[in-house]
Order: C-alpha cells, then structure tokens, then sequence
C-alpha cells in the first residue's frame, strides 16, 4: 500500500459558535488539497463548547467523511484552549492551525507545506496587512512590540496562530504541562527551524468576531506573564529609582529647612504645599497598586498551575474510523 507513506496533514480548526462558515471552511480546504496528490488531508475540528448548531453539523461533517474528526468540549473554554485540544488529537506528520472564519486564507497551506519539505519544522503566518478595525490593529501592533520588548525569547511579530508545525514540534508541546497556554509563544519557545511567510489577512467570511474585549485582554495578559517574568524586575528597579529620589529629596528638603532656604517665594517652614504633597501620595498609591497587580499576575498564575487542573474538558470525540466498518463516537 502506497498510502502509507503518503504525509498526513493535520488542520486544526477551532470554532465556537461558527455554524455559518464551518461547512465553507470544510469545502476551501478540501480544494486546497485537491490538487496536492502528495498529502493527505485530516481536519481536526474543536467545538468550543458552540450554542448554535456548530456542534451537530461537526458531528455529521464527521460522520460523512472520514477526513474529519470533531472534538467536543464540555463548554467554552476559549480559543487557545480548542487549539491546544485540536494539536493533541492530530494524527498527521504535521498539523496547520487555521481559524475557522477563512481570515487565514487556506490557499497558503500549499506555500507551507513547502517550506516544511525544504526542512522548517515550523512556518508561521505573518500578517501582511489586516482587514480589521483601525483601533484593533493599533492594540495588536503594541501589543506584539511590548510583548517582545519584555519577553525573554522571541515571539514573531505579527503572527498568530495561523501556522504549520511539524510532528517533532507538536511532540514536545504535548509535552509541555503548563495550563495558561499561549500557543504562539509555546510554539516559538519549543525552538527547531522556523520561518515566517507573509500573508494577506482577509476579513472575516461570514459571523461575528467570537473573540470579545475581555478574552483578547486575556490572551494579551497570557502572552505577557506566561512568558516573561521581566514585570516583576521592572517593579525593583522603579521602586529602587522612587526610593533614591525620595532619599535625595528628603536631603534637599531637611537643608532647606536648616538652612530656612527660600526658593520660589517659600520655604519649608511655610504651610503651602497641598497640592503637590496630594500629587506625589496619589502618585505613589497608584505605583505601589499597580506593583501589587503585578506581583498578582503572578501569584494567580501560581495558583493556576498548581492546582494541577487540565485546561479542556473533553465532551466526545467523533469520526469516522479508517476502517470504515464503524463510526467512533467516544466518550
Ligand atoms: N474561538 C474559539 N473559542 C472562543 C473564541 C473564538 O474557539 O472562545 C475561535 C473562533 O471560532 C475562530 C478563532 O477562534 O475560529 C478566532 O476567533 P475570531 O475570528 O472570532 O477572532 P478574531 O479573528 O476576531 O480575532
Ligand atoms: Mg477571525
């Protein structure tokens, strides 16, 4: 049998609520590898806990084709979660991750795939320009600059999830016991030879954005904590730099008071000074309120992974077995 050594490509596909674009989704990537007689196509769908029909025409997609495998969660567990879950049940030699809505056109699988034959490990997407609100593409752009600006290893700069990674590549991330996961980042940190290739990053094909302000908040906070702990030394060295200033100051005001030196109309021994003593208490306040969140993220990431529970519950899993004597619906 020739098929054998025939390379599977895994495309993972996390959808939560994306009943309007799953089956053209399912159908462009079917036609993207119609033309490749060199690969072999599975799509690892991950329902993300939907509330609309997503959920059952998976199941059916699944049921009608074996290329399909549908993962089900328990309920939303959110995006980097689904991909997680979408990774760790690919079968193939190598595995894209796609976004449901076609934003990442599945044209560019193709171009992927060749840089992984020409020995890459990883290829990421790189968005070349994006078709989204002015004030969404400010906040990305800040903040993959901040990210990197603080983060001990390099994350590439505008690249999301949209990515091929290789079988070796996928091991050691299954490897990887951490709960909060920020995928791109696991991705860069696991190492190998990488490479970006740009990309045209299209609207979205059909639905609503299912990413809300408080879960990119989310992602933000987990790409930053997770993978720097350069915050907490930022906290240090701005409270050493307060507290040099306060000392030098205290000096400069105790001679003033000595020396009754007069600057500005006043001294020391005057009452004025309200409001600046106001500025300076409120100024402080707020420093030490944002040390303290800081120090929180932290501590709250701690707590997370110690309590040692895993990110997805894992409802069913559906396909179509190679065999096709039966459908595998597990539970
Ligand atoms: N998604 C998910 N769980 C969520 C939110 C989003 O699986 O809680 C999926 C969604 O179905 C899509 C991908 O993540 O396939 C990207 O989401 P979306 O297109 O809504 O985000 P945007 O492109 O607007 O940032
Ligand atoms: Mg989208």
């Amino acid at each position: 049998m020739t098929s054998k050594i025939i390379p599977l490509i895994s495309v993972v596909i996390p959808c939560f609520n994306e009943q309007e674009v799953i089956e053209i989704t399912s159908q462009r990537l079917m036609a993207t590898f119609e033309p490749l007689d060199a690969y072999r196509l599975q799509m690892v769908f991950v329902d993300d806990g939907s509330q609309d029909a997503t959920r059952q025409m998976l199941a059916k997609m699944a049921l009608d084709d074996a290329r399909i495998k549908v993962v089900t969660f328990s309920r939303n567990f959110g995006h980097q979660e689904a991909v997680t879950a979408g990774l760790m049940h690919s079968d193939g030699d190598a595995a894209v991750v796609i976004d449901a809505d076609l934003q990442d056109p599945p044209e560019v699988i193709p171009e992927m795939i060749e840089k992984w034959q020409q020995g890459y490990q990883v290829v990421y997407g790189v968005r070349r320009a994006r078709k989204e609100g002015v004030l969404k593409r400010v906040a990305y752009f800040s903040f993959y600059r901040l990210l990197n600006t603080l983060s001990s290893i390099e994350i590439p700069m505008d690249s999301g999830d949209f990515a091929l990674m290789d079988r070796s590549v996928l091991n050691v991330l299954k490897l990887l016991p951490e709960k909060n996961r920020f995928v791109r980042g696991l991705r860069a940190w696991a190492g190998f030879k990488q490479t970006g290739l740009p990309y045209e990053r299209a609207a979205r094909e059909a639905g609503e954005s299912k990413y809300s302000f408080f879960k990119l908040v989310k992602l933000a906070f987990d790409g930053i904590f997770n993978f720097s702990t350069r915050p907490l030394r930022l906290i240090l060295i701005f409270g050493l730099m307060l507290f040099f200033f306060a000392g030098g100051s205290a000096v400069w005001l105790l001679l003033r008071r000595v020396f009754d030196i007069t600057l500005f109309g006043s001294s020391p021994s005057d009452v004025p000074g309200y409001a600046s003593q106001m500025i300076v208490s409120l100024l402080f306040h707020g420093a030490q309120l944002i040390a303290i969140g800081v120090l929180g993220e932290y501590i709250g990431r701690i707590y997370q992974e110690v309590k040692q529970r895993p990110s997805y519950v894992i409802e069913q899993i559906v396909e179509k077995t190679s065999s096709q004597l039966e459908d595998k619906i597990t539970r």
